[in-house]
């Protein structure tokens, strides 16, 4: 690897790929640093579904959106609350051009997902692979960094930033045992949040500092650490991005589709214990208050719905759910009450019926009745990402306190301030995480490379 670059990407997540591509394609010369011992780290252990408003693959499918409608759909999530508008406003301005680049330049394998809309989003616009696997993503930017040439050296951890008269020059890594120095005009942090630092998540996110991090091991928490080192500004800190449905103790997710389309979840005493309809990130913090133990409940309507997503098959294909035909029969494998299983789910089909009240003030119950049989999977809840980060401007470059940029630094994905509001786990909308990684990881690299006076 040279030690003198134009740019120096850390981290080869969807951030730090997409930004290497577009350096590269902007003329720069690049090269990705990874920590770990193969690029990808949460980006390709996410579902790849990066929202677009105003797509032409939204065109052709005839649903009407735009950026306005996004950031609408976006702060009404976050309850109004952000560190950041200006930050929403320009992902979501930039989300249409950043997947057709995806789908055009790098050649990745999305389409528009219309089968639902997921939580936070008024009109379907996730765009994603087939399979909903972020591997696939993942391997589709790795194919397009390889044709290009650029380096991506697994293995090789950043240490350190190399900062003199406060002017950022590169990173030392850590190769082979031995710190080395690689020297660049522009630095890109693209080594995503903290989730992965109990220590950070305590300080940040005290309230989903109990559940378990079902993420990359990578994210460490260092672009926060050197920002505070550098006087960078932080912004979002208390967001998180939670999964109220991890199955247990398979460790994959039990998909939120079977909650969705009017499934339950009862704890250990059988009984529901909240409005499910907060969406699978807002209610990871009910579970955790329920001391984590909860069991997801649906039918065969809603099973036959989820069975096309992979995932969720192998779920049922390596025994992770019961079937029964009675309440009884699902409530025997995990020791519930059957009488009050029983008793629950009547309830809640009174209530998707009309005829009484749902004590939870649940409105949405998806397919309306269950009927047998049914399905009941044991969950926990977990923490998949965390959204705050370093302030970033509208080309992804750090920021400190006043406004000022750190020179020659900049920042996307995990490592910026996120777009899911100011605090807490409600504020996030899907898809969220990989429009902050892939858009700003590419808005960095142009901006790097046009400061540079790079040409393609
Ligand atoms: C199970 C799950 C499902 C999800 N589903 C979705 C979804 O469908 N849509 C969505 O938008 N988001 C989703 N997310 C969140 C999403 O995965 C992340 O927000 C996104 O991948 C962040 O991308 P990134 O490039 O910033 O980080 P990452 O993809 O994590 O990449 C960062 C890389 O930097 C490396 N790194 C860290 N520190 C260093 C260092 N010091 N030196 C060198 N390298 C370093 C890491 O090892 C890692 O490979 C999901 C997350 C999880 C866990």
């Amino acid at each position: 690897m040279s030690d003198e670059l134009d740019i120096l990407v850390i981290g080869a997540g969807a951030c730090g790929l997409a930004a290497a591509i577009a350096a590269h394609d902007a003329g720069a010369s690049v090269a990705v640093i990874e920590k770990q011992e193969r690029p990808g780290g949460n980006s390709s252990l996410s579902t790849g579904s990066v929202p677009a408003a105003g797509s032409r693959f939204q065109r052709e499918a005839g649903i009407a959106d735009e950026p306005a409608r996004m950031v609408a759909d976006l702060m009404a999530i976050a309850g109004g609350e952000t560190d950041d508008r200006a930050l929403v406003e320009r992902l979501a301005a930039v989300s249409a051009e950043t997947v057709e680049w995806l789908v055009d330049t790098v050649e990745a394998k999305l389409s528009l997902i219309t089968a639902y809309k997921h939580i936070g989003h008024s009109v379907p616009r996730l765009h994603a692979p087939v399979s909903r696997r972020g591997q696939d993503l993942v391997d589709d930017l790795v194919a397009a960094a390889e044709r290009r040439g650029i380096p991506i050296a697994v293995g090789n951890g950043a240490r350190a930033l190399i900062v003199e008269n406060g002017i950022v020059c590169g990173a030392l890594v850590e190769a082979a045992g031995e710190t080395v120095e690689i020297r660049a005009g522009k630095t890109i942090l693209a080594l995503n949040g903290f989730a992965a630092n109990p220590d950070l998540v305590r300080r940040f996110c005290p309230e989903i500092a109990g559940a378990e991090y079902f993420g990359a091991r990578g994210s460490t928490g260092e672009a926060v650490l050197w920002g505070e080192e550098l006087g960078a500004a932080l912004a979002n800190m208390a967001a998180y991005q939670g999964y109220a449905a991890v199955a247990y103790p398979q460790g994959s997710l039990l998909s939120w589709t079977t909650v969705e389309k009017g499934g339950i979840i009862v704890g250990d005493d059988a009984r529901r214990f909240g409005d499910e309809s907060l969406g699978y990130s807002g209610y990871a913090r009910e579970v955790l208050g329920r001391g984590g133990r909860a069991y997801a409940v649906f039918d065969q309507n809603i099973f036959d719905i989820a069975a096309a997503e992979e995932e969720f098959m192998e779920l049922w294909n390596y025994g992770g759910l019961k079937r029964g035909d009675t309440a009884g029969e699902i409530a025997q494998p995990f020791g519930l009450d059957p009488q009050v299983l029983a008793e629950e789910i009547a309830q809640r089909n009174q209530a998707a019926a009309g005829t009484a009240p749902d004590s939870h003030g649940r409105r949405d119950f998806g397919l309306g009745l269950l009927t047998p049989p049914y399905y009941i999977g044991r969950v926990v809840p977990g923490l998949f990402h965390t959204q705050g980060g370093l302030r970033v401007d509208a080309d992804a470059r750090v920021l400190r306190p006043a406004g000022a940029p750190v020179p020659n630094l900049f920042a996307g994905g995990g490592a910026a301030a996120g777009i899911s509001g100011r605090a807490g786990a409600l504020g996030y909308a899907s898809g969220n995480g990989l429009l902050s990684a892939i858009a700003l990881g590419r808005l960095a690299a142009l901006a790097a490379a046009r400061e540079l006076g790079s040409t393609p």
